[in-house]
């Protein structure tokens, strides 16, 4: 089990959290303006990143906070970050 360590919390267990994926960039302010292939880029493609990106989740069964983390996808190590979470989207 991957011990998960919620900012307000402490280290808990997995179980406990959702992993809602890696932070998006902010959404286009207006995609209207945008082609099609741009639209789908940024609502489809993720990084995938190999190494350590950040992702967004939620302590649904503890808090109830969603925070960040940063998160080493080759290692599964996870380091804590901001709490706050400007962007949810
Ligand atoms: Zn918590």
């Amino acid at each position: 089990m991957l011990p998960v360590p919620c900012p307000f919390c402490g280290v808990r267990p997995e179980t406990e959290f959702v992993c809602a994926g890696e932070v998006l960039p902010p959404r286009p302010s207006d995609p209207q303006a945008m082609t099609d292939a741009a639209w789908a880029d940024w609502v489809v493609l993720r990084n995938n990143t190999r190494g350590e990106h950040a992702e967004r989740w939620w302590h649904a069964r503890g808090c109830g906070s969603w925070f960040v983390l940063q998160r080493n996808t080759v290692t599964h190590e996870l380091l804590p970050t901001d709490p706050a979470v400007g962007d949810l989207q």
